[in-house]
């Protein structure tokens, strides 16, 4: 059953409300991750755990919310929702209070959290490239969303999945939802880890993989014609897997097919799902 949980208690999807005075409706005040459930079983769930814990203490959150308790609501939903495939998002926001900017310290964090049935996606995508009008602290996932919204919805207005983000100096960040990766000459390059890009765990999984299948990891920033002359462009993230970026633009990109390290590593993903971690 896809359901909703709002701190302690748990309902039907559609009968989900909240306050609308909670700080996320106004200012998107809170953070979020989205967990794979996978044949009845979290994938990575300690993993995102930690980035959850990183993205409370640099909004000055963390004081206030219990992880066990977290981790305790979110297995008691999965435990009611019975669906063995799905996509666990959850969210703490910085409580509720009459609009205004800054908070008060005796604010209280408010749980939000939706199960739905998730089953993976197309393997082989169009992506358009789009300015990245995000804030400065990427590295926060927090529920502020508005940049990577439009851009996404550029990406659909032009017919392509997903929008690959370039910053103003011209370096590939990632992304809307998902982190972005080439291959040439065997050489796995990604954007290195900063404030401009979120930590994702699907990009960190493949950098631990790449030597098992060959490639030797860069983490340096590339540009967009770096990715139209790659042997493979791929995009990665808990609801995307691992899907190859065919074209770019409306360019073809090698073959334009998802390419063999694409597929292994969507194979190596599919694999630790099934086992767990
Ligand atoms: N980058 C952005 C901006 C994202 O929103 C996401 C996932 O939501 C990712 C990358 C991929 O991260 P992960 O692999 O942890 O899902």
């Amino acid at each position: 059953m896809k359901l909703a949980m709002i701190n302690d208690d748990i309902m039907p999807l559609e009968k989900a409300q909240i306050s609308a005075h909670d700080r996320c409706v106004y200012f998107g005040d809170g953070v979020y991750e989205a967990v794979r459930c996978h044949e009845g079983k979290l994938f990575a769930m300690d993993r995102h755990m930690a980035r959850l814990e990183n993205s409370l203490r640099q909004m000055d959150m963390l004081e206030k919310v219990d992880m066990e308790q977290i981790r305790h609501r979110v297995n008691r939903a999965l435990r009611v929702s019975l669906i063995h495939n799905s996509m666990v998002y959850f969210q703490i926001s910085r409580g509720q209070a009459l609009r205004s900017h800054d908070y008060s310290e005796d604010w209280k964090p408010n749980f939000l959290l939706t199960i739905r049935k998730f089953s993976s996606q197309h393997r082989a995508v169009h992506a358009i490239t789009h300015p990245d009008w995000r804030w400065k602290r990427c590295d926060i996932k927090s529920l502020n969303l508005l940049a990577n919204v439009m851009a996404k919805h550029a990406a659909t207005q032009a017919g392509a999945y997903e929008a690959i983000l370039v910053d103003d100096d011209g370096w590939v960040t990632e992304a809307t939802s998902s982190s972005v990766l080439i291959v040439k000459n065997r050489m796995l390059k990604t954007a290195p880890l900063s404030a401009n890009i979120l930590p994702g765990i699907t990009r960190a999984l493949l950098l631990e993989w790449a030597d098992a299948i060959g490639l030797v990891v860069q983490e340096k920033s590339f540009t967009v014609a770096d990715a139209l002359a790659a042997d493979e462009l791929m995009i990665t993230g808990t609801g995307t897997e691992v899907m190859g970026i065919t074209h770019l633009d409306g360019k073809k990109i090698a073959d334009g097919t998802a390419g063999t390290y694409t597929m292994r590593f969507q194979e190596k993903l599919t694999e630790a799902m099934s086992k767990g971690i």
